[in-house]
């Protein structure tokens, strides 16, 4: 049993439901899924395990929707509406989405709510861009004009993981939508309880029914039925490096669109001629906001040796002071891990690092959590390359440490992983800060700053975190079709074959 007094929200649904044709409905078979409180581990709901019948249905719905053209072909302003519509209506239940979203991953109830912005601001995006789109035109003169017909694409199956559920949905949900498909979301199954928010929010704000369909349940079943469906044109997935793998693989045979955000292990270099307080601040953010449960966490820092000891104290210390409570409660900054699976993986890892690194700060439970998924934040220096814990994405408030010498070790060691998804980079020196952004392999890039997004500018990994770019007008090319219509302007060019004698 648990020893804390747990906050459990008002109105709960009896169970989640899958999302489809405007009803909540529940799995052909009638099976379900536990979910747990993540403070406690007890289950507090079932969900539906939506399997291949329940996608089948879903897709079904998705498609004649997009056959019938209520939304595939409307005007981009209808839609642009519609979206702005959803984007008022989420920040209108931003507290509510906040509640249940701490609830249920365990997330800071303060980062929840800064979640829930976020979503809205994803609709509001896309509702502006859709309707600034501007295609190519290209003309040869007095032969051809060649213009570009975009066109949505279908059903797009949207997979998505638990760090920040509803917040991510949106950011596949905003642009597919945005551009006039029809979607089938599966969200993680470890965090089913805020993607049934959509249904009321969408129903609301006026988006044609069967547009937008949900099927819960299990990656291996449900997710896999989307991803083999045939008549799932694209799929976006965010989730582990493994598993995208896997559908890639599983892709293969009907040759999907495929757009992956994967898994990371980002460093954040900090050179001698830093403003020292500003990383400090900035790198105990950037691993330990969202519980450590961030893709482009910094959970790599690499230092300076001339600042090494002085930052090492500094880091630790503060990272004592970083305030581990339950996730309902404002003043907590790191909350509890989303499950006993992945608190397990991380606590072996926080177990390996006691033998590979130095532990300067945490690797326990935090005092007074005897229970439920709490780690104190946990540091390790002088952490060598080739730890597992400077290697492998732990996904949680652990963090390696390392010293450099120069700026050609640095870029070596920040390269040194299969990853390649963000990067950090400290110093006030402007010629070494673009230099070295330039030459690191990762597919963003932040200077003297912590990762705060321009939704305009490319989001993506390199190497193993990930396989093409969304983000703005990316998101709007992945979503769609670009058809090339030529026109003839002059004489007809061509060879005549059988010509008549
Ligand atoms: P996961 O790969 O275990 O699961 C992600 C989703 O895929 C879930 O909905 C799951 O049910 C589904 N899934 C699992 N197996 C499947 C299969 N065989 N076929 C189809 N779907 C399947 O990832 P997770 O543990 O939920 O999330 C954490 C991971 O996500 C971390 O690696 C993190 O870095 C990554 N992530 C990346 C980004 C990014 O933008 N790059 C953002 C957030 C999280």
């Amino acid at each position: 049993m648990a020893q804390y007094e747990t906050h459990t929200p008002a109105q709960l649904p009896e169970r989640i439901r899958h999302y489809i044709d405007g009803e909540f409905v529940d799995s052909a078979d009638g099976a379900t899924f536990d979910v747990l409180n993540p403070v406690t581990n007890e289950t507090y709901i079932q969900a539906s395990a939506g399997k291949t019948a329940d996608i089948d249905r879903a897709v079904a719905v998705a498609q004649r929707t997009f056959r019938e053209g209520t939304w595939s072909q409307s005007l981009p302003r209808q839609r642009s509406k519609v979206l702005h519509r959803i984007a008022d209506l989420v920040e209108s239940r931003g507290d509510r989405l906040a509640e249940l979203e701490s609830f249920d991953t365990g997330l800071p109830i303060t980062q929840a709510l800064g979640q829930a912005r976020r979503a809205a601001e994803n609709f509001r995006f896309f509702a502006d861009l859709i309707v600034a789109q501007a295609d190519d035109t290209y003309k040869v003169p007095g032969r051809q004009i060649n213009y570009v017909n975009r066109k949505p694409i279908g059903v797009a199956g949207l997979i998505t993981p638990w760090n920040t559920p509803f917040m991510l949905e949106s950011w596949k949900l905003g642009p597919a939508l945005a551009t006039g498909n029809s979607v089938v979301l599966k969200p993680a199954e470890f965090t089913p309880l805020s993607a049934g928010l959509w249904a009321g929010i969408f129903e609301e704000a006026g988006l044609p029914r069967g547009v937008f369909n949900l099927v819960n349940g299990i990656g291996e079943e449900a997710g896999d039925a989307l991803v083999k469906h045939p008549e799932v044109p694209l799929i976006s997935f965010t989730g582990e490096s493994s598993t995208g793998q896997l559908i890639f693989a599983n892709s293969a045979p009907h040759l999907k669109g495929l757009s992956m955000e994967l898994g990371g292990k980002s460093p954040a270099i900090v050179f001698a001629d830093a403003d020292l307080e500003a990383a400090v601040n900035a790198t105990i953010f950037g691993v330990f906001s969202l519980n450590g449960e961030r893709c482009t966490a910094g959970s790599r820092i690499l230092v300076e040796r001339s600042v090494y000891d002085e930052f090492v104290e500094r880091y630790a210390a503060q990272a004592e002071r970083v305030k581990v409570g339950l996730p309902h409660e404002p003043e907590t900054e790191v909350g509890a891990l989303v499950h006993p699976e992945h608190f397990d993986k991380v606590m072996s890892y926080v177990e390996k690092g006691k033998s590979e690194g130095r532990l300067v700060a945490g690797g326990r439970r935090p005092e007074g959590y005897e229970t439920g998924n709490f780690i104190a934040p946990t540091v390790f220096a002088d952490v060598a390359p080739e730890a597992s814990i400077f290697q492998e994405e732990i996904f949680g408030p652990v963090v390696a440490i390392t010293a450099f010498d120069t700026e050609a070790e640095a870029l070596e060691l920040a390269n040194n992983t299969k990853y390649g998804l963000a990067a950090y980079v400290w110093t006030n020196d402007l010629k070494r800060s673009h230099n070295f952004a330039q030459a690191v392999e990762a597919g963003m890039v932040w200077l003297n700053s912590n990762n705060v997004r321009d939704l305009r500018t490319p989001f993506g990994g390199v190497k193993a975190s990930g396989l093409g770019h969304e983000g703005g007008y990316r998101s709007i090319d992945f979503y769609t079709d670009q058809q090339a219509v030529h026109i003839n302007l002059g004489e007809v060019h061509n060879p005549v074959f059988g010509k008549a004698d």
